[in-house]
């Protein structure tokens, strides 16, 4: 197994980290998980675009061109062999004296490494439990940092509650899952947290919008509160990993219960359209 470190591909287990690297200090990097069908990476474009976004918000220097990161994952997802899979890379900042101030000179470290992907095929046809419970995160989530805490204990929270992903709200306002975008369909319509400071902006989430639209739903992004969960006809969950979910209960601060319906199941036969083929 390769993983990438700067431009090189190692065998795993001669990859090696330096100790003063920002991201261990300050967790102060920046990441993307692709998934990979058939050997393809999907959405690739928004992916990298989405990097050069967080990049420049936190004036963190992209090590190489966009076409030699390009050139590297997919050289990794070759050598793996991954036909169905995920491949995660990050930037650090890169290797300073330990100091909260960044200098605008250090010299940013990429690392990717590839995983298998899940098997969805029963919580994608089921769906899953969620944890509803308080959005404990920082004001700048709209930038995808490695940075996880607030990610990371919410997570652990539901799954301590046998629910498979936790739903976060602001003050009894709904942003987002710990690992996905929430969307909730009533009468058709679909409603999901508009792309503020508040939310990752998921890119299956814009392709969820985009196709929705493209099929005449109406998408309305616009902050809603907790209760409007309870009126709800469908809701499911996305990500890049997880794709289209369906939720099939929500516990914790509230408890409702939802069947997978129509809007879920033609949205996710309508992605399923638009990944990756085999050649
Ligand atoms: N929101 C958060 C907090 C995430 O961590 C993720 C992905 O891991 C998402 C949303 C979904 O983003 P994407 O669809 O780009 O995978």
């Amino acid at each position: 197994e390769y993983i990438i470190q700067n431009e090189q591909l190692l065998p795993k287990a001669e990859a090696s980290i330096n100790f003063e690297d920002r991201g261990y200090y300050f967790g102060d990097g920046i990441y993307e998980v692709i998934k990979v069908y058939h050997g393809q990476p999907f959405a690739m474009d928004h992916h990298l675009d989405r990097l050069r976004s967080s990049a420049e918000k936190l004036e963190i220097p992209l090590p190489f061109e966009e076409k030699k990161m390009i050139d590297l994952l997919m050289e990794l997802l070759e050598k793996n062999k991954v036909m169905n899979g995920l491949v995660y890379f990050q930037v650090t900042r890169g290797v300073e004296p330990r100091n909260h101030l960044y200098t605008r000179n250090s010299t940013a470290v990429f690392t990717a490494f590839t995983q298998p992907a899940q098997n969805l095929e029963e919580t994608q046809k089921n769906g899953v439990d969620v944890w509803l419970t308080d959005d404990i995160r920082w004001l700048r989530c709209d930038i995808k940092t490695i940075n996880l805490l607030g990610n990371v204990m919410v997570k652990r929270e539901a799954a301590d509650q046998n629910c498979q992903e936790a739903i976060l709200h602001r003050s009894g306002t709904i942003t987002e899952g710990s690992s996905s975008n929430l969307f909730l369909v009533k009468d058709k319509v679909l409603y999901t947290h508009p792309a503020t400071n508040l939310i990752l902006n998921g890119i299956t989430r814009q392709l969820v919008i985009e196709l929705a639209e493209q099929h005449q739903y109406s998408v309305v992004e616009e902050p809603f509160p907790v209760e409007v969960l309870e009126h709800a006809d469908e809701a499911f969950i996305t990500s890049s990993s997880v794709e289209i979910t369906p939720i099939k209960s929500v516990k914790g601060q509230l408890s409702t219960t939802f069947d997978v319906g129509p809007v879920t199941k033609d949205l996710q036969a309508k992605f399923k359209d638009i990944l990756p083929k085999s050649n």
